[in-house]
């Protein structure tokens, strides 16, 4: 927190504007339009809310109107990102549709566009790809829109994690039919809580701020023609994202230095940091992550809830290292356990490049044997503590408790 959040909230409170209408709302929607370039921003509750509003309008868009109890993805397939968190994905859920997941490629860690190649001549009916760029990093956006648009695909686009980010000059955020961002207390703009819905289209900017407002029509009374939800962004919390934004830039320089004096280090470790494609995007660092060299593995194995390791000179794996960041009172975790791999959506089709994916036992997975790249990233890579509040002084004790476990 920098102070303007709290004169914006002050201000919200002062005026009585502590509702979903009010001066704060309208200024973080125009700051995010003027940051993103999108034409268009509807300040929501969170990213999964927006996330949901986006599946339900590109839904609409591609297969028309849903009665009530019914979801505009009844029976449809959509493709999407693998490797993330369980928001991009669970909309298509809501709305009754079927996720097939699309395994990761080991350059910037987001979707292979081989694999979502493949995935059309699995299913050329599918018309609706939910895109995550993981970690603050762009994707191969051009690959991935050129496929889609081969077969008339749209694109929702997750930049929850990746605000600030851009790829050849343009920013995350502007690459999907429509888009989302997230201000949950976690990403590197926040409101405590938070999202925003993005479009070029004013009818489906105006749909949505509808829906999230109890779908209310213009009458009298209360009128209700269509679905609604509560999913409007408060005023209060607008506040606190509005007086961060003009923060962004000064917490990606943060985070990325974050990034570069892990990345140096670990030198000589066998080890990697999360990969980014410098020639054509920029990240926003949001998170540092590593992988270890599979030769640098020591034997290690997860069921659902627990893990064991085995211990052993000059090799190490994430479980060990996340006990000894632990007991630094840091905190770090496993990089995302892919979607293709969780108990909920176990019997999903999962399509790798070669065509062969399907869902893996945890003891396939343990004994090294990992056939797609999404589990393999799960087996050997861990998020590091990357809180733009580190001192260097605490960044270096991490990096000290890392090394040692390769001793
Ligand atoms: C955080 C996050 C979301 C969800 O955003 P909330 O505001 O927490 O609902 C969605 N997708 C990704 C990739 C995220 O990291």
């Amino acid at each position: 927190m920098h102070g303007d959040e709290l004169t914006y909230m002050t201000k919200a409170y002062e005026t009585n504007w502590m509702s979903t209408v009010g001066e704060n709302i309208n200024e973080t929607e125009r700051m995010i339009c003027e940051l993103t370039g999108s034409r268009y921003a509807v300040a929501l509750s969170s990213g999964t809310a927006s996330l949901h509003l986006g599946m339900k309008i590109l839904g609409e868009r591609l297969y028309g109107q849903a009665r009530p109890g019914h979801g505009t993805l009844e029976g449809r397939r959509v493709f999407c990102t693998d490797t993330t968190f369980d928001a991009t994905v669970n909309p298509v859920a809501y709305e009754g549709g079927e996720a097939v997941f699309i395994d990761t490629e080991r350059d910037t860690w987001n979707m292979d566009p081989a694999a979502l190649k493949k995935a059309f001549e699995l299913y050329p009916e599918v018309r609706l790809v939910v895109l995550a760029h993981l970690y603050g990093t762009p994707g191969k956006i051009d690959e991935l829109r050129a496929i889609c648009d081969e077969h008339g695909a749209l694109i929702l686009e997750d930049a929850a994690e990746s605000l600030g980010a851009s790829y050849k000059g343009t920013q995350t955020g502007r690459f999907g039919d429509v888009s989302v961002l997230s201000f949950n207390g976690n990403k590197i703009i926040t409101g405590s809580s938070g999202g925003m819905f993005l479009t070029d289209s004013e009818a489906e900017a105006d749909k949505v701020r509808k829906w999230s407002t109890q779908s209310r029509e213009d009458a009298p009374w209360y009128q209700h023609e269509e679905l609604g939800y509560n999913y409007r962004m408060s005023n209060v919390i607008a506040g606190v994202v509005r007086g961060q934004l003009p923060y962004l830039q000064e917490h990606i320089a943060q985070k990325k230095a974050i990034y570069e004096r892990y990345r140096e280090g670990f030198a000589g470790l066998p080890v990697s940091m999360n990969p980014f494609d410098a020639e054509n995007s920029v990240p926003n660092y949001w998170l540092s992550c590593l992988l270890i060299d599979e030769e640098a593995m020591c034997r290690s194995v997860r069921s659902d809830r627990e893990y064991l390791f085995v211990p052993e000179h000059g090799k190490s794996c994430p479980d060990e290292i996340l006990e000894v960041i632990r007991s630094l009172n840091a905190e770090g975790r496993p990089v995302w356990k892919p979607m293709h791999m969780q108990p909920i959506y176990i019997n999903h089709p999962f399509v790798t490049a070669d065509g062969t994916g399907r869902a893996r036992t945890n003891a396939y997975i343990d004994e090294g044997r990992c056939p797609d790249v999404g589990a393999d990233l799960f087996r050997r890579g861990l998020c590091l503590p990357s809180d733009n509040k580190m001192t260097p002084e605490q960044q270096d004790r991490i990096i000290e408790a890392v090394r040692a476990c390769f001793d």
